[in-house]
């Protein structure tokens, strides 16, 4: 059987996730309501505007099973996505999924730096990888907790953090070409 993926599609960029997943062999399921989350392997919560992400949740009756599917199965936030994973964020409006103990403050980057490529060095489970990085008004994260792995900075700056089996990324991995990320976090599914 081969492992059904979510990606979470209220709003902003999800196609491109759905698109690096299935060009790495799996099947993915767009998740807009509860239901949509039996059966899955695994989810992304993808970049878009977390205030309007955070709105949709709670009205879509999303949070709940987004919760007890992270029990057990992994999940990845890049850049908003992130911000809803976070424990803590700059922005009261976000209603936190608490997924990963980081606070975040949200568009970090300050409006002179709307947005950039880098690239960066992953380090994860003894490999290290240089990556492209693409950062759209981005969040910065600005307290990790004791939990929580750094696989990536920009200077001291923690770009892409892992706690458990749950990944977050200030940056858009499904905007390049490079699947080291989706392949990390595909790593973690249950077998
Ligand atoms: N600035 C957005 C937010 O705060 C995130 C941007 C993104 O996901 N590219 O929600």
């Amino acid at each position: 059987m081969v492992a059904i993926i979510g990606v979470l599609a209220l709003q902003g960029d999800f196609t491109r996730h759905e698109e690096m997943l299935r060009s790495l062999g799996y099947k993915v399921r767009a998740v807009r309501y509860p239901t949509e989350l039996e059966d899955l392997a695994g989810l992304i919560i993808p970049g878009g505007e977390s205030t309007t992400i955070s709105k949709q949740l709670d009205a879509g009756g999303l949070r709940e099973g987004i919760l007890a599917l992270s029990r057990t199965r992994p999940v990845m936030g890049t850049c908003a996505g992130l911000i809803l994973m976070a424990r803590m964020s700059s922005d009261t409006r976000v209603n936190s999924l608490s997924l990963l103990d980081v606070a975040v403050s949200r568009n970090g980057w300050g409006r002179q730096v709307h947005s950039f490529t880098t690239s960066i060095t992953m380090q994860a489970n003894r490999h290290q990888d240089t990556i492209p990085a693409v950062f759209i008004r981005a969040p910065r994260i600005e307290d990790v907790g004791p939990e929580v792995e750094v696989l990536a900075r920009i200077g001291d700056e923690p770009v892409l953090v892992r706690q458990g089996f749950h990944l977050g990324a200030t940056f858009h991995p499904e905007l390049t070409q490079n699947a080291l990320v989706h392949e990390l976090f595909l790593s973690a599914l249950p077998i």
